[in-house]
């Protein structure tokens, strides 16, 4: 039998920074396993004729916590980089998150000047409204511009992307994507924002060089489970798959991101373009944008959203609902029953983490 004191499963962007703590924090051996034949999970990035590409979709790094930066900073130079999204609506490409530049660009100036007044008036300059907050306004002229934005930005999108219209998603998801009262067309608005230079791999094979830190892929925990001793086991799998989905299974979303190379050497105006009205998938992706790679070819992957199906395509985003929660709950207290073992990353939370948050879950966790 095989010993050692702590084991990871999952090497993704939680995994790994566990790893770097323990081993440099508390001077402990770790192992670290995944099934799949690369490191980093979702966050991998691999080179392909000279341009970084996502594996998993479109990656932006943006953070307001300091101390996650700093952490990140050890191990990557940064490449500046100011995320902007465009959605192509009624055929016009307009900035998204909705402000008062897409406003200018689909009404007339006079109608768009005096929706401008209304919303400044009503909500304050600078201000981020939810899109079903902005619904629910008395004024006529407000309830056409909240209806437009509605039917045009978010309704189809929702639907392709979740199945389910924006008002019975948890409010947390639509109010990702608020209305601008502003003319910021950065889809993000923190301190912190960039791509690893080298990119994200790279960034994460320095995280684990360190003696301490071993690392298995192409191994599952099941592969290992009944050959190894352990003093602690941190989950970052799905933790309905770790008990064998014996109250049933969490439901997530999933996407088919078909990559296309094509020769020549942009394939489109902005690193992502929205389609929240046409066509199946939801949104393009161009990778070359994110590091400025240089290439006569581009890589772009469309994003064709799906429901999750064991065996077939991957996790992605948890369906948040009552229901859900109240399963993951129950899976929760069956884990406490056992003092070895944490499930923790967005399958063993079962959570949207964005990159930081997911970070910033393990630098303030006790270890
Ligand atoms: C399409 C998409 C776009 C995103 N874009 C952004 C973005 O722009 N900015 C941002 O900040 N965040 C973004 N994110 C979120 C980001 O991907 C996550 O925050 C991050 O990947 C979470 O890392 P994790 O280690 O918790 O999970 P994961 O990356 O999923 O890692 C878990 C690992 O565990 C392994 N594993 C699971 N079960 C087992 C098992 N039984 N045995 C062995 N190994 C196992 C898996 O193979 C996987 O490698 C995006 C996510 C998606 C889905």
């Amino acid at each position: 039998m095989d010993k050692v004191k702590n084991i990871i499963v999952g090497c993704g962007i939680t995994g790994i920074t566990l790893a770097r703590r323990i081993a440099e924090e508390k001077n402990e051996e770790v192992l670290i396993i995944d099934n799949k034949d690369h490191i980093g999970g979702n966050c991998y990035d691999y080179y392909d004729e000279n341009i970084c590409v996502h594996k998993y979709g479109t990656h932006i790094f943006h953070t307001d916590n300091k101390d996650v930066w700093n952490f990140l900073s050890k191990f990557t130079k940064w490449h500046p980089y100011m995320h902007k999204v465009k959605a192509v609506i009624e055929g016009i490409e307009i900035p998204v998150p909705f402000n008062i530049n897409s406003m200018e660009m689909v009404f007339p100036s006079c109608l768009s000047e005096k929706l401008q007044q209304k919303l400044v008036e009503k909500f304050g300059f600078g201000k981020k409204v939810p899109i079903l907050e902005l619904r629910k306004c008395d004024d006529k002229d407000l309830n056409f511009l909240a209806d437009y934005i509605y039917k045009r930005i978010f309704l189809d999108y929702t639907l392709k992307q979740w199945g389910v219209k924006p008002e019975d998603l948890d409010p947390l998801v639509t109010g990702r994507v608020p209305v601008y009262v502003s003319r910021d067309d950065r889809y993000f608005q923190n301190k912190y924002q960039g791509i690893p230079l080298n990119g994200y791999t790279k960034m994460m094979e320095k995280m684990l060089d360190h003696p301490l830190i071993k690392v298995k892929l192409n191994t599952s925990f099941n592969d290992i489970k009944n050959s190894i001793e352990y003093e602690k086991l941190y989950y970052t799998g799905a933790i309905d798959e770790y008990f064998d989905y014996k109250f049933g299974e969490l439901p997530y979303r999933s996407i088919n991101l078909d990559f296309q190379k094509y020769d020549k050497e942009y394939y489109q105006s902005n690193s992502v373009i929205n389609y929240p009205e046409n066509y199946t998938f939801t949104r393009i992706g161009e990778y070359k944008y994110f590091l400025d790679d240089k290439s006569d070819k581009t890589i772009v992957s469309f994003e064709y959203p799906e429901a999750f199906v064991r065996g077939k395509n991957e996790r992605y985003y948890p369906i948040i609902n009552e229901e859900n929660l109240a399963l993951y709950q129950k899976y929760l207290d069956e884990a406490k029953k056992d003092p070895k073992l944490m499930f923790l990353g967005r399958l063993g939370d079962y959570k949207y983490y964005d990159m930081d948050k997911a970070i910033e879950r393990v630098l303030n966790m006790e270890i």
